[in-house]
């Protein structure tokens, strides 16, 4: 039941010009309604009150209009509509019993709406606003001056006073409560698309590495946090595979891929507790080593380099093996990062000049 009437409520605006928020509003709004004409209907039943009844009847057909009017793309109208309500609710009220039950509470309720379902422009919620708190005095006038229609008790006055506290309290905590909530979403919905946009920025997609642009940021961060003295040693190493045109040309495009995928899972493990590795450019690859010296790195990237040579890059019935060379160059806090990356780049080109499959320090 409960379930039920949720959906009702919130079902969305068939038009994508419709704003879902105004309409879901409208339905809460209405629902409370409905709720306060259906008390004010049996009051009026059971004080055999004529005028009172037709009042209450009136405004359960006008409500039950307007929630039709939210399915079928006039929200709009019926925002309007409804505010309009308000006025002859609190005329008619105050015209019935006085001016001492609370009825003009929904001045507010005809205020917030104003402001939180966005129609209008600043100007005229302003103007509407001003000419709503100046009805409510003319009402108010106009009210004292004349003789009520009934006359109520103390005891209904302080009735209906809980009345529209109860209902005009309602409606404000549900009023603000939905216009916040669609904010929050927007906002939740803002920070996850923020982070799938700097992740398809960082990102190599080929081989979820850290790309070159996130590669040097990551650097730079290093050497900041080395340069304040929050680590001991910044270590960087290039590394490239050995002859990989030629597993292009044998075996194709697709799976030169595949080897790169593969050697980048085997990189991203190898370098878990040891810093950082990146996509550098096609076949080549950034390792920065947090707090590792130039001389460990060796010893690390030499356990890496096994590896590398003994793992089987698998093709159907094929088995390729390859190799790769590395340029390593310890960060020296006189230089700049750059300078290190051309130093280990220059070792790496000599290491290929010299043969291959080697680690140059
Ligand atoms: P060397 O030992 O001198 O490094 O020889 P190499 O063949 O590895 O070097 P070269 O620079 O001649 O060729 C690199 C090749 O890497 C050429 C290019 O097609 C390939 N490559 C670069 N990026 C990608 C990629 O994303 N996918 C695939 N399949 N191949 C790539
Ligand atoms: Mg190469
Ligand atoms: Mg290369």
């Amino acid at each position: 039941m409960w379930k039920r009437l949720k959906e009702f409520i919130l079902r969305d605006v068939v038009d994508e010009n419709e704003i879902k928020m105004y309409a879901v509003i409208l339905r809460m709004t209405l629902s409370v309604m409905l709720l306060y004409y259906g008390i004010t209907l049996g009051n009026a039943v059971v004080m055999a009150r004529l005028a009172e009844g037709v009042g209450a009847a009136s405004g359960i057909a006008l409500c039950i209009w307007l929630f039709w009017l939210t399915y079928h793309n006039r929200t709009r109208l019926a925002v309007s509509l409804f505010n309009l309500s308000f006025m002859f609710l609190m005329l008619a009220h105050a015209h019935m019993f006085g001016t001492q039950t609370s009825v003009f509470h929904f001045v507010y309720i005809q205020i917030v709406l104003l402001y939180v379902l966005d129609y209008l422009s600043l100007k005229w919620k302003v103007i509407w606003a001003v000419m709503a708190v100046f009805f409510r005095m003319v009402v108010y006038e106009y009210v004292s001056n004349t003789d009520t229609m009934y006359r109520i008790t103390e005891g209904e006055c302080v009735l209906w006073q809980g009345v529209h506290l109860f209902t005009a309290s309602t409606l404000l905590v549900f009023i603000v409560t939905a216009a916040t909530q669609d904010f929050r979403e927007m906002q939740d919905k803002l920070v996850t698309y923020n982070r799938k946009l700097k992740n398809i920025a960082s990102v190599d997609p080929l081989t979820g590495l850290r790309n070159r642009r996130s590669a040097m940021e990551y650097l730079q961060e290093e050497v900041e946090r080395y340069s304040g003295g929050e680590f001991s040693a910044l270590t960087i190493a290039i590394g490239d595979i050995d002859f990989f045109k030629r597993i292009n040309d044998t075996y194709g495009h697709n799976y030169g891929d595949l080897v790169l995928k593969t050697l980048a899972d085997l990189f991203k493990h190898f370098m878990k507790g040891k810093g950082r590795a990146a996509r550098w450019g096609g076949e080549e690859f950034l390792f920065i080593f947090h707090n590792i010296n130039g001389d460990d790195a060796v010893e690390m990237l030499a356990e890496l380099r096994r590896t590398i040579r003994h793992t089987d890059f698998r093709l159907g019935a094929d088995v390729v093996r390859l190799t790769m060379t590395f340029g390593v160059s310890e960060y020296d806090l006189r230089k700049a990062a750059e300078e290190t990356i051309d130093d280990a780049d220059q070792k790496l080109y000599r290491g290929k000049k010299s043969g291959r499959d080697r680690i140059i320090y």
